[in-house]
């Protein structure tokens, strides 16, 4: 059905460029429903341990099974995203939720943000140390609150209105994070600062009825001070989706995100320029970004998808209709 409307919209389109002009051909080749997820970019050790790129690859691999499932049965965009990113919130190995980083005073705090791109609604979180799954009351922020953006205790309170599941800020602990944070405090004794990054998770779907969603959740960057605030949870940084062009997921250095707009500039350059979503995403992460900052996946309005970025790896997977179906960390 949506290649038939498709190549309607071609001839139609056609009947506009006045005899002899043919388009240019386009090859897009739609399919029903598309997914992909991440699970962070940067700098991936290729000699990691087996035993640990194995789990990541599995881990990977479950949710994108379970989001391709999902989209199968006729689930909405919206439902994906924010059912992948629970699951990968509740996996240790990605940081976010049970596994996200801690900030310099040793704390969790977590940020999340989900977009739904048939209404450009939207709901985000920042500094959440309670909340098991900040994904979803992201998506509560959206759908049962007359705002946008909550920050730290006020986004508890209304977490505790809602119902939503509610944990000992200790549930966040994770031996692993603890050591990077202190191996990272150590370095700093060295340097004026320094914080890292990694793991960060997100889900982009374009559902059976033609709508996009996005979803991003994050424990931010491990040494993070002072209330700092990333791209995840910031709209058009980290997070964004719009039915006429993408759905967009970032991870990386949250400040060269939210300075360049990311998320919402890849949707942009679709808009007006009327690139590709490969030509946009291309754009950003290699000309507007510098090598290092990070990456995104995107899933275009025809189910095109975007795995993009300009560190040595990002945990990522991609999926359609169409038999696609495929995880990777590097190159
Ligand atoms: N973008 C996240 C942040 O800056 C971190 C990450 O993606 O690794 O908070």
């Amino acid at each position: 059905m949506k290649r038939l409307m498709f190549v309607v919209l071609c001839l139609f389109l056609s009947g506009f460029m006045g005899c002899g002009e043919q388009p240019e051909e386009v090859v897009v080749d739609p399919v029903d429903f598309a997914i992909a997820i991440h699970g962070g970019a940067g700098t991936i050790d290729r000699e990691m341990d087996p035993e640990l790129e194995k789990a990541y690859r599995k881990a990977l691999e479950d949710a994108l099974r379970f989001g391709h499932g999902l989209l199968e049965q006729g689930a909405t965009s919206l439902d994906v995203v924010e059912q992948v990113v629970r699951r990968l919130e509740d996996d240790e190995l990605f940081n976010a939720g049970k596994g996200a980083v801690f900030t310099h005073e040793g704390r969790n705090e977590l940020d999340a943000a989900i977009m739904d791109g048939a209404t450009r609604g939207c709901g985000s979180v920042t500094g959440v140390t309670t909340v098991k799954n900040p994904i979803t009351l992201a998506r509560a922020v959206m759908e049962a609150s007359p705002h946008v953006f909550f920050t730290g205790a006020g986004a508890e309170v209304f977490a505790e209105k809602m119902g939503l599941e509610k944990v000992e800020p200790e549930y966040f602990f994770n031996q692993r994070r603890w050591d990077s944070l202190q191996k990272v405090l150590e370095r700093e004794a060295d340097r004026e600062s320094d914080t890292e990054k990694h793991g960060t998770v997100g889900c982009v779907a374009l559902d059976r009825n033609g709508h996009l969603a996005a979803a991003t959740s994050t424990g931010g960057m491990t040494n993070k001070r002072f209330g700092r605030v990333g791209d995840v949870p910031v709209i058009g940084a980290g997070t964004y989706a719009d039915d006429a062009t993408a759905a967009i997921s970032c991870t990386g250095h949250g400040e060269q995100f939210i300075r360049n707009t990311v998320a919402s500039r890849v949707s942009a350059i679709m808009e007006y320029q009327g690139a590709t979503l490969a030509e946009a995403a291309q754009r950003v992460i290699g000309d507007v970004l510098q090598p290092g900052d990070g990456g995104l996946i995107a899933v275009g309005w025809d189910g095109a998808i975007a795995l993009q970025f300009n560190t040595e790896g990002m945990y990522r997977g991609a999926a359609d209709s169409s038999g696609r179906f495929e995880v990777a960390i590097w190159d």
